[in-house]
């Protein structure tokens, strides 16, 4: 397993009249592949009805040419998914079909909906709905085919009112699209406009990537409707006054050139590095980040502190993610091909290594041990992140409590357990102020246990998968 919290997915949305969207929806997604791996899947429409393509593996894996060219239409969503709820199955596989008295819809959701179990039994006992696969975006589209309403915006406030969590979707019918980010703002959803049209999506990235150009994120509990009128949105009157967006998509979730709440993710990260400096100082040679995500953060501490920056550790990006590993001795063989330390660069030299968390410190302890066998004197692990100190319910796959190790040693069993010769966390205030953060907007819930609603402590990502007998 790979020693990283885990991201739910990638969402998009087109609606662009008089053009086939389903290209522009698949380079979309491309740009979000970092969101989720396991599967992959548009769902368009000409006006006339929805069709699907959705399959396993990477987005380059699960389109081919042709398949595109089976998705005619100007409307379409298209998804990318980690599975965070029910099992990584084909059947699992997003945008889910759902019908009702509305017709068909397609749904792409990111998120986690913390009481979908309830709601599950709730809509099978009271409304009949048969569910037959094991994710909570069945439930969210059962309940946005099939709730009361006269509009979308309706629908979208009974979907509130009932699910708890986070939300970002983006919905087809077959002539309109639907975005909704749920009442806390948990997960980023943004808009674009492109050729006459509208886009939605996870990050500002993917509208870059399809040329569309930003024109806003979307309000917590915000609704927009696109369809032949135009665009209309609406904000849910009892969404919360600030968002609780997760603030992990500012440490590293999020790509490092996609804007979240109006600030460039590289430049937040850039300023935990500095705030970590300030906090932390340390004598050494050469600060390095674990590539690729801790870079802009090792850069920041570097400019702070005036220590040269170097890479002293160079990634293969080409590799597939350690994960795929069947056993122990193949996750280290796995990290081995991932990283590569250089000798000649940090042979002799006290070294500052800037990760941008610690999960299960086996990642950590793998890559501390590499620089040492490659001459390092001295290894100083800083963390632009606090220390996660409890489990994530809101989208993101990180561990149980038993293996989070800050939840478990302190900070310098931590120390003596990596095998570093010092070790420093962000501290909360200092994330804070790094983001520059109030103390009700962000969800901060892994690091300090409090989270924006109510969570039950474990949750069992497989806990709608049928039971085995
Ligand atoms: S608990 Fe942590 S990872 Fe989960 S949404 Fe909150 S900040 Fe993000």
């Amino acid at each position: 397993m790979d020693d990283r919290p885990r991201e739910a997915c990638g969402i998009v949305g087109a609606y662009i009249p008089d053009h086939d969207v389903a290209r522009t929806t698949f380079f979309g997604l491309f740009a979000l592949q970092h969101r989720g791996q396991e599967s992959a899947g548009i769902a368009a429409s000409t006006g006339v009805g929805i069709k699907l393509h959705a399959r396993m593996g990477l987005i380059s894996q699960a389109f081919k040419e042709e398949d595109l060219e089976d998705l005619p239409g100007h409307v379409a969503v298209g998804h990318t998914r980690y599975s965070t709820m029910g099992g990584s199955k084909q059947h699992n596989a997003q945008p889910l079909l759902a019908n009702g008295p509305r017709g068909e819809i397609a749904v792409g959701h990111n998120g986690n909906v913390i009481n979908a179990s309830e709601l599950r039994r709730e809509l099978s006992e009271q409304w009949g709905v048969t569910f037959d696969r094991s994710s909570d975006t069945e439930v969210i589209a059962a309940m946005f085919a099939r709730a009361p309403g006269r509009d979308w915006f309706e629908v979208a406030w009974y979907a509130m009112r009932r699910l708890k969590g986070a939300y970002s979707l983006a919905i087809m019918s077959k002539d309109e699209l639907i975005a909704v980010r749920d009442p806390l703002g948990i997960r980023p959803l943004c808009l674009g406009k492109l050729n006459g049209g509208y886009v939605v999506a996870s990050e500002t990235a993917a509208l870059d990537n399809i040329g569309a150009e930003f024109v806003r994120e979307l309000a917590n509990g915000e609704v927009l409707v696109i369809n032949k009128n135009g665009i209309e949105s609406r904000i849910w009157p009892a969404a919360r006054k600030t968002h609780a967006m997760c603030i992990f998509e500012q440490i590293y979730f999020a790509r490092p050139d996609s804007i979240l709440n109006g600030q460039l993710a590289y430049d937040s990260r850039r300023r935990m590095g500095e705030q970590l400096f300030r906090e932390s100082a340390v004598e050494a040679d050469m600060v390095i980040g674990v590539p690729d995500s801790s870079i802009p953060h090792a850069i920041g501490y570097a400019n702070a502190s005036g220590i040269p920056y170097g890479e002293g550790i160079i990634r293969n990006r080409y590799v597939g993610r350690t994960f795929i590993a069947p056993d122990q001795r193949m996750r280290e063989v796995g990290v081995q091909m991932k990283f590569n330390a250089m000798r000649t660069i940090i042979e002799g030299k006290r070294l500052i290594v800037v990760d941008d968390s610690i999960v299960r410190s086996t990642t950590t302890v793998r890559v501390i041990n590499m620089l040492r066998a490659a001459g390092a004197k001295e290894v100083h692990v800083r963390v632009a992140a606090p220390a996660i100190i409890s489990t994530c319910h809101f989208g993101v796959d990180m561990a149980t409590m038993a293996e989070l190790i800050a939840a478990n040693k302190t900070v310098e069993e931590i120390r003596e357990h990596i095998g570093a010769d010092s070790l420093a966390y962000l501290s909360v205030e200092g994330l804070k102020r790094a983001v520059d953060v109030s103390d009700d907007s962000y969800c901060k819930g892994c690091f300090t246990g409090k989270y924006p609603i109510p969570v039950q402590l474990e949750m069992d990502k497989l806990a709608l998968e049928p039971a085995r007998v």
